[in-house]
């Protein structure tokens, strides 16, 4: 099995690896679920594809999973109605059409011996094929192909009494990067994995408690923000309160090693975010600075390519002292280019969604500014339409170092052989794309932007495993390449 298949929407196996997520939950407010799908519409850019909610209503549990955006799926009275209840979570999901069926949306929930247990997470499990494989020798029997049931099955099948043990003991057997809400009759659990590559926050709305992907989704409901949620940490809602917990640290596993996901800050997350402290908005600004520092150019104009790109080339236009210019329009009703499965859809797609503004560009020497190139269709369309809208000279400026590796902790970049740094140099793409001139920001100046002095490379500060192939969390095993280790044990399993 090639990587190129095993990133094909055909692939079943692919929702290991395709899980851009937000997550979403409240406990303690009437309508929780209206709130719920607030919070899922501010997180609609973490995953479009489809949306789950599942609220308890005091003596039962309420599930309804859609395909599609939030607002054509979630506001028809008629499904919040049946989402009765003071307490839900929800989650917002990417996926691809192999794996995009109802089956794998999450939340997913169960009846357990207990009682039931809804879960919902952003990232990835890395070592989710192993103890799924180790719980079908044993007889369990998987429904989805999501990492979520995994996560499940280990809570129903622990021996610890209580719900927060059990939630404990499955945790502790998986290894990844994720954000994860649960609910059960009497608890709202959210959980961060011990290096906190993946983002959660804790607020509250006149009382009640909510665990958000992003401070965006708090603002939407005008709830409080209370505070990230610490890498390892595990957060129980009750009646009686929050309490907090750190089940990773109590095995002895080192959680002072934070490694958020530098790539949140690149594109991910909304720019009106509040991430660990620190505004999305400003942090790609500051990026842009710096790139314009380290990687200036003779131009007439900044042009963003929008939406991903406009914070960084505002702060580049800043640094740089060039006029800002709106030399390409976006349409807003065209979702990401990443949505469509196909190449050819995904050619159409950016055609779709990006125009050139010749009023902005013409006779002008012109400098583009992207957050990231990944498989550089964006790029090669974009660059064209500039050119034939008359710019003199156009070049690029990239926010991001090159993307050389794929994410296996829930950014959805398509497998290496797609990635265009992968393949060539920059020169390379620089010809490929027809640019007079392109460059990226280093991986010590992306560190600048954060008032680092340099990537610490002995203990960065994030996961920038895309940009630099250092991966935190072993893909199961330290002695072989993570990439093709996960291969390996894709192949056994079909
Ligand atoms: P390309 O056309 O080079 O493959 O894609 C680059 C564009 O996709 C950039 O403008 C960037 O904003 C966006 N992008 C980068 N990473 C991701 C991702 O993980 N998911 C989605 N949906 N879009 C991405
Ligand atoms: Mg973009």
């Amino acid at each position: 099995m090639t990587h190129a298949q095993l990133h094909s929407p055909a692939g079943e196996a692919d929702d290991h690896f395709h899980d851009e997520c937000g997550v979403f939950g409240i406990f303690g407010r009437q309508d929780a679920a209206a709130i719920v799908t607030l919070g899922l519409h501010a997180l609609q850019h973490r995953g479009q594809e489809a949306a789950g909610i599942v609220s308890y209503d005091g003596s039962q549990f309420h599930v309804e999973r859609h395909v599609g955006l939030i607002g054509d799926t979630f506001t028809k009275q008629s499904v919040i109605d049946r989402l009765a209840g003071n307490r839900a979570i929800g989650h917002t999901r990417y996926a691809t059409t192999g794996g995009s069926g109802l089956r794998n949306v999450q939340p997913l929930f169960a009846e357990l011996a207990d009682g039931g247990i809804a879960v919902a997470h952003n990232g990835n499990i890395t070592n989710a094929l192993t103890v799924q494989r180790r719980l079908q020798k044993d007889g369990a029997i998987f429904s989805s192909t999501s990492d979520t049931e995994t996560i499940l099955h280990l809570i129903a099948t622990s021996k610890e009494r209580d719900t927060n043990s059990r939630f404990i003991d499955a945790m502790r057997q998986l290894e990844g990067a994720y954000s994860l809400v649960a609910l059960s009759a009497k608890k709202m659990i959210g959980c961060r994995d011990p290096l906190g590559i993946r983002p959660l926050v804790l607020g509250d709305l006149d009382g009640a408690w909510i665990l958000a992907s992003e401070t965006c989704a708090l603002d939407i409901i005008g709830a409080r923000f209370v505070r990230d949620l610490e890498p390892g940490e595990m957060v129980v809602v009750t009646k009686s309160g929050v309490e907090s917990l750190f089940p990773f640290a109590e095995a002895g596993a080192a959680t002072d090693k934070s490694r958020f996901c530098i790539f949140e800050y690149v594109y991910f997350a909304r720019p009106d975010s509040q991430v660990e402290g620190r505004n999305v908005y400003a942090v790609r600004k500051q990026i842009g600075a710096e790139l314009a520092r380290e990687r200036p150019v003779e131009a007439d104009v900044v042009v963003p390519v929008p939406d991903s790109g406009t914070p960084a080339a505002i702060g580049f236009s800043q640094e740089a002292g060039l006029p800002f210019e709106l030399g390409i329009i976006r349409n807003h009703y065209v979702g990401r280019t990443f949505i469509e499965p196909t190449d050819q859809i995904r050619h159409l797609g950016v055609r779709l969604k990006h125009n050139a503004n010749a009023a902005g560009l013409k006779d002008k020497r012109v400098v583009l500014v992207d957050d990231s190139i990944v498989r550089g269709i964006t790029s090669l369309k974009i660059v064209e339409m500039v050119r034939n809208a008359g710019a003199k000279e156009v070049h690029m400026r990239i926010s991001s170092p090159p993307t050389t590796h794929s994410c296996f902790y829930g950014i959805d970049t398509p497998s290496q052989d797609e990635l265009l740094a992968a393949k060539f140099d920059v020169e390379a793409m620089a010809k490929h794309i027809a640019l007079d001139s392109l460059a990226f920001i280093s991986i010590d100046g992306l560190y600048r932007a954060f008032g680092e002095k340099a990537r610490a490379a002995d203990a960065p500060q994030f996961c920038d495993a895309c940009f630099s192939g250092d991966y935190p969390i072993p893909l199961i095993d330290h002695d072989k390449d993570p990439v093709q280790h996960q291969l390996s044990l894709l192949d056994e399993r079909e």
